[in-house]
């Protein structure tokens, strides 16, 4: 019999397939499955056309693995192949010129194209020294046998088989070093490959498993029965339609997918047809998992082509800010044996990404009105990812997130900014909002003052990146954000501020003063405009607030630190302390030096600001107690 070469393409795959050091070589098994199931629709297809009078229920899958003889068969009762279709379809890597042997590296190029992906028929050769093919082409009367034990080529020759179908027998090869290929005989690995990769296939895959059991008419006589399995469970849950699934399946599978034991708050499964045609099954966690704001949490859906999986976490189908979502997409427009570069630029991917992300914005929206309480306990575990999403996109994503952000608010509880705007009062210019490490911290700061007494509703501040992500923001539906400490916080009549003005240039000096004094410390030493009752706050100029720079000198790296708020010393005109302050400025200069510093202090404990040196600050109030 002659020995036939393989087209020199084919011939490096193999080569790649037999040296391989891949990882994941179990794939060859759903690469051999997929063909088999694919075959079947083929049949199934023409069988349709033709009335054979074959149903689906005729059609199966059977694996055997047998440890002495080390074969692993495949078999199915699909359309098999006539002889020439075993010589062109294996002979040559079929259709495959999606792979484009183009690096010079061959290494690299091993794990590039085998990736998450696999390689259709040819990975055999991972696991397998010898692979003979039994086919027999439906109505065909002939049957016929290829056979390869890697480069060298392959043969063909007749055979005996009684039904249609093709027979895949794989020699599997011995065990090497670091490589434990016995454990593809054994039906422990083989089930748990089959549940892993080729669950939704949508033939019975069977393997007869040899069972024990009692003996009829004897208690203790046991005898060896042979029970065929069913190892898949076809229909994958996603491909059932909505009203035939109860919340219960939809829960059951993800907290035994996603090992998660609290239910998940909602769940979206959508198909769409036209220009992406897809299945997807997504759910919003009830509580992110311990590792999700670290580097190690990977975001991504698992990726199927028509019920096969072809990737366990496709990061390219979720923006980061929706990187929660779990679930899965499943599409027909993906081909089984697409590279992990190429789906990284597939169209295809791009166009089903987008979709989704419009899916899981809509599922929130939908549930921040029906559900609010549902909805405030997905922001407490998310929300701050979605403040992230604006933040890090220097506001790119703000008209997509928006409208789903929520903040405690003076007005009680949470709040999304298109409430706070209806609430807002016709002379009203900003949104106001106050930062502080917690709410009750906030609700003592002398800044909110005024604010307060104009009945302006206050938004809290308590994350460290709320202040960073409006100011990305800059404005919403053209509300400007307006923080407590700003300098101008818009809230006196025309009046008001001429009075303010005089007051202030009546007491420039002694202002100019206190700020000499204080020197590199602050920016300023001002008349407050938001305070009522209270001495002395901080408030800042510019776009760097206190608040901010806490935040950033919090933050590791050789920069920390650098970062100062221009900040202002405000006192309050009304407060007794600045009649004190006027009267020892035209007696005791030196007193309103060191009651400057002693404000500046208190000031810096009030927002919760480290103070430089403590111990001087307490002596000096001493020596004022004492006198
Ligand atoms: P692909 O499946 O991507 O086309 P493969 O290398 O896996 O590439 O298979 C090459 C071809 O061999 C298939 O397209 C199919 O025509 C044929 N083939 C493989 N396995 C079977 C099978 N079990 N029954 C019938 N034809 C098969």
């Amino acid at each position: 019999m002659r020995t036939k070469q393989f087209k020199a393409e084919s011939k490096r795959l193999l080569e790649m397939m037999i040296n391989s050091i891949y990882t994941h070589k179990e794939i060859f098994l759903r690469e051999l499955i997929s063909n088999a199931s694919d075959a079947m629709d083929k049949l199934y297809f023409k069988s349709m056309s033709e009335n054979t009078g074959i149903t689906r229920s005729d059609m199966a899958i059977r694996i055997e693995a047998d440890k002495d003889a080390r074969t692993l068969t495949i078999t199915d009762n699909g359309i098999g192949m006539t002889k020439e279709e075993l010589e062109n379809n294996l002979g040559t890597i079929a259709k495959s010129g999606s792979l484009a042997f183009k690096t010079e590296n061959e290494k690299t190029e091993d794990v590039n194209i085998i990736g998450q992906f696999g390689v259709g028929f040819y990975s055999a050769f991972m696991v397998a020294k010898k692979v003979t093919v039994i086919s027999k082409a439906y109505g065909s009367e002939e049957a016929f046998m290829w056979q390869s034990e890697g480069v060298d080529g392959y043969t063909i020759e007749e055979a005996n088989k009684a039904s249609y179908g093709t027979q895949i027998i794989l020699e599997i090869k011995d065990n090497a070093d670091e490589e434990n290929y016995d454990e593809f005989l054994t039906p422990f690995k083989i089930k748990s490959l089959i549940r892993k990769y080729s669950d939704y296939i949508r033939y019975p895959i069977l393997m007869d498993a040899e069972h024990e059991k009692l003996k009829e008419g004897t208690e203790n006589e046991y005898e060896k029965e042979i029970v065929t399995e069913t190892l898949n469970s076809m229909t994958p849950i996603w491909k059932k339609s909505k009203n035939e699934i109860t919340d219960e399946e939809y829960n059951g599978f993800y907290k035994d997918k996603y090992y998660d034991y609290d239910a998940p708050l909602s769940h979206i499964h959508t198909r769409t047809e036209g220009t992406a045609t897809y299945t997807a099954l997504m759910y919003i966690p009830a509580k992110a998992p311990y590792d999700y704001y670290s580097k190690n949490y990977e975001k991504g859906l698992t990726l199927y082509s028509s019920g096969v999986m072809i990737m366990e976490k496709c990061a390219d189908l979720l923006p980061d800010y929706f990187g929660f979502v779990r679930g899965l997409v499943d599409s027909e427009d993906l081909s089984l044996n697409i590279s992990r570069e190429m789906l990284q630029h597939d169209r295809q991917l791009k166009l089903i990404a987008k979709s989704l992300e419009k899916s899981i914005k809509n599922e929130l929206k939908k549930m921040q009105k029906n559900d609010r309480e549902k909805y405030e306990k997905f922001f407490d575990a998310f929300g701050m990812q979605i403040k992230y999403g604006i933040y890090e996109s220097f506001g790119a994503n703000k008209e997509n997130l928006q409208e789903l952000l929520m903040f405690k608010s003076s007005f009680g509880g949470y709040t999304t900014l298109e409430e706070y705007v209806s609430r807002m009062k016709d002379e009203q210019k900003y949104i106001y909002f106050a930062s502080g490490s917690s709410i009750a911290r906030i609700e003592a700061l002398p800044q909110t003052e005024m604010v307060k007494d104009k009945g302006y509703e206050i938004l809290y501040f308590t994350d460290h990146v709320d202040e960073f992500t409006v100011q990305m923001m800059h404005d919403f539906n053209g509300k400007e954000f307006r923080s407590v400490s700003a300098d101008d916080l818009g809230l006196e009549n025309d009046a008001e501020k001429e009075e303010i003005k005089k007051t202030e240039e009546d007491n420039k000096e002694m202002f100019d003063f206190m700020t000499e004094k204080l020197g590199e410390k602050v920016k300023a030493v001002k008349l407050s405009q938001r305070l009522k009752t209270h001495p002395v706050c901080i408030t800042s100029e510019g776009m760097l607030s206190v608040e901010m720079e806490k935040v950033l000198s919090a933050m590791p790296g050789e920069n920390a630190g650098m970062a100062k708020a221009q900040k202002i010393l405000e006192i309050n005109a009304s407060h007794p302390i600045f009649a004190k302050l006027k009267s020892l400025y035209t007696t005791d200069k030196d007193a309103v030096a060191e009651y400057a510093d002693i404000l500046y202090t208190q000031a810096l404990l009030i927002e919760g600001m480290p103070i430089e040196n403590p111990v001087e600050f307490t002596n000096k109030l001493c020596e004022i107690m004492a006198k």
